[in-house]
């Protein structure tokens, strides 16, 4: 079907960016600019000769109110800067729109330099007087974007030495980092294809190829893709090293007691809560096990090797056109909760939903929002696949906790902390999944299930040791001050055994996969995937028990940026500082092992 048939019916298959402008001559649009530089010249203008908001509450008051009005009408690039945002993910080959986005982000960074004073004002504000302004009352609605400002400023350096740290960022970190990416990504070997032929492919198609259900495919691809290791691990050794060092550094500059505090702090996460976490799921490491003894006989042999892991099994099937499957969504959300539903047909029929792959458009998919005052927009790229309507399901989880925000909070706390941001997404996804199982036959179910637990695994054990490696890794470090390619390879290979269990080989090479793992340069963000999932895991456990739960789950969708996700769990009643709350997770991925289990059996595959 031609892309303008679609668009006939009565509801929108593309993005109505008319909610924004008419098109991109709009005349309306420069207007905007304008305004959107006015505003924000008024708000410095005003602000930034006084000082008196630095000493009193009520004044600071004032000044937040100002800024939040700011921040929700059109923050530094307003409604024109999210338009040709948004126009260039839909046409990313037009060099026009390109320029007319650079255009506007022009002067965006230049408001965002010139209004930055604001920001650091008050990471400024005494020690003494910080808790008389935390205790006004009329600072209350911004208290939680005050106490982080707070937290931060305990760890800035001098206006100088910033400068001098940002300046020499790239040569010590970023550059260091890009290299290494850089040169695997530049590889390529010849390797056994699905179709019995060999050919010449890519690093990034050889990383897909592991995944094969061709043990043969398999083999190859892994053989490839060590190989490739093995030629980067020296160079992989220097700048680990150097990235490491660097952070150690920083960290002392800082003042930070521990290697993972920074994360914790700028993903406003309490550390005891990332601690009982990783502590939960690392004591029950015997699920991940277990299932890689499953997966093991199912696909026939005594053990999987390293590179075997997420192979395919079975056939998922994949008949899932965009009509029925939104139908399927919907009815997912009605069940759990009117109000999520209504969500999600106001964005159909408003058109803030692009549905199909085009020529030009951004690939992948995602769910945007910018400012408080502006529509939220989903891209996906459906090809009729279980992965679409997944994925369905996941950005509409994202959308429907925006709307939920939008409603309750101000626009200093619309957003969600990235330790909570993919517990809506995966809390949708989850039950669109079960769902679907009801509709499928028991081959199809098995195939379905493994693919599932295989994705839970990887997002909550594998990132949970992962997270541990790193912690090792640091203080390995602190203690020895260089670490040669078989340490950090021996490390590895203890946290990823720790988790795998007796039926995965740890096969030569596989004590190289540190040199491709590019989240352990970003330090400690991998405990974001497993407390997402894990989270939204308790939820639906508790939600399964007693639909009233969805009471408090509503509560934890609109809290937004308004406390952290510990205060705003607590207010619930919820305790994420408690290892049972971590365990009603852990629970449901070992009962979908049991019943995965129990059908593979039942169907004579094991
Ligand atoms: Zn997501």
């Amino acid at each position: 079907m031609a892309r303008s048939d679609k668009r006939r019916g009565k509801r929108h298959r593309e993005w109505n960016l008319g909610l924004l402008f008419e098109n991109d001559s709009d005349p309306r649009i420069e207007k905007e600019m304008a305004e959107v530089e006015r505003k924000s010249y008024g708000f410095i203008n005003k602000w930034k000769p006084r000082k008196d908001y630095l000493r009193q509450p009520k004044v600071l008051m004032q000044a937040l109110d100002d800024y939040e009005v700011w921040k929700r009408d059109c923050g530094a690039d307003g409604d024109p800067g999210y338009y040709f945002w948004l126009r260039t993910q839909q046409d990313q080959n037009s060099p026009d729109l390109k320029a007319r986005f650079n255009k506007i982000e022009e002067l965006s960074r230049k408001i965002e330099n010139d209004i930055q004073f604001f920001y650091l004002g008050i990471a400024r504000i005494p020690l003494r007087l910080r808790r008389l302004f935390l205790a006004y009352p009329g600072l209350k609605k911004y208290s939680h974007f005050i106490e982080r400002i707070f937290a931060e400023s305990r760890h800035l350096l001098g206006e100088r030495e910033e400068r001098i740290l940002n300046l020499k960022s790239s040569t010590s970190y970023s550059n260091w980092v890009r290299m290494t990416a850089g040169f695997l990504a530049r590889e390529e070997r010849r390797v056994l294809l699905e179709d019995g032929r060999a050919g010449v492919k890519a690093f990034s198609d050889i990383v897909s190829l592991m995944n094969s259900g061709n043990r043969k495919v398999r083999d190859s691809a892994g053989k490839a893709f060590n190989d490739i290791l093995e030629k980067h691990v020296d160079v992989a050794e220097a700048e680990l090293n150097s990235v490491l060092a660097n952070k150690k550094v920083d960290d002392e500059l800082r003042h930070f007691t521990r290697p993972d505090f920074s994360r914790h702090l700028s993903d406003d996460i309490d550390s005891e809560v990332v601690d009982c976490l990783i502590d939960s799921v690392s004591g029950r490491f015997d699920i991940p096990a277990e299932y890689y003894g499953l997966k093991a006989r199912l696909l026939g042999v005594k053990k999987l090797k390293y590179h075997d892991r997420n192979a395919h099994f079975g056939d998922i099937g994949n008949k899932y056109p965009y009509e029925g499957s939104r139908r399927l969504v919907y009815r997912v959300l009605k069940r759990l909760d009117a109000g999520f539903a209504d969500i999600f047909e106001s964005f159909v029929e408003k058109g803030q939903i692009d549905v199909y792959p085009g020529k030009g458009k951004a690939g992948g998919a995602f769910c945007v929002h910018h400012c408080l005052s502006q529509p939220t927009f989903v891209l996906l790229n459906h090809t009729d696949t279980l992965h679409d309507v997944l994925t369905m399901a996941h950005e509409l989880g994202h959308g429907i906790n925006n709307e939920f925000i939008r409603k309750r909070q101000n626009a200093l706390n619309f957003g969600t902390p990235t330790s909570t941001a993919e517990v809506a997404s995966t809390f949708f996804e989850d039950f669109v999944l079960e769902e679907i199982l009801r509709g499928c036959d028991d081959e199809q179910r098995l195939a379905i299930m493994v693919m599932k637990l295989n994705d839970d695994v990887s997002t909550i054990f594998r990132q949970a040791a992962c997270y541990r490696f790193e912690r090792e890794l640091h203080m390995t470090f602190g203690e020895k001050g260089y670490l040669s390619k078989d340490e950090i390879g021996d490390l590895f290979r203890k946290h990823m055994a720790a988790y795998m269990g007796d039926f995965v080989e740890q096969s030569p090479g596989s004590e190289n996969w540190w040199v491709y793992w590019s989240h352990i340069r970003y330090f400690f963000y991998v405990y974001s995937y497993a407390g997402g999932l894990l989270i939204s895991k308790s939820l639906q456990n508790s939600v399964k028990k007693d639909p009233a739960f969805v009471a408090k789950v509503k509560e934890f969708l609109s809290a937004g940026l308004s406390d952290s996700p510990g205060n705003i769990f607590r207010k619930l009643g919820i305790d994420i500082t408690d290892r049972a709350f971590w365990k009603r997770g852990l629970d449901e991925v070992e009962s979908l092992l049991r019943e995965t289990t129990a059908l593979a059996r039942r169907l004579g595959k094991i």
